[in-house]
């Protein structure tokens, strides 16, 4: 993994992935009901619905460019 990001030019960035999928990419409000099912999130605190593996990469995005 490591070698292949080098050879693209790509900076690789470790994310710590405790959270990402219960995390609410918008509010950052935490909480493992946040994930209605398997493909399902919806925010307890500001409503936001989206696909689960969305809000999940929008949240080891943001993670990746504060590091
Ligand atoms: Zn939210």
């Amino acid at each position: 993994m490591e070698y292949k990001a080098k050879r693209a030019g790509v900076p690789l960035v470790s994310v710590d992935p405790a959270y990402t999928s219960r995390e609410c990419s918008q509010c950052h409000h935490i909480d493992r009901r946040n994930r209605r099912s398997q493909a399902t999130f919806a925010c307890r605190a500001c409503g936001v619905m989206m696909h689960a593996e969305d809000n999940a990469s929008h949240n080891i995005a943001r993670k990746g460019e504060s590091a």
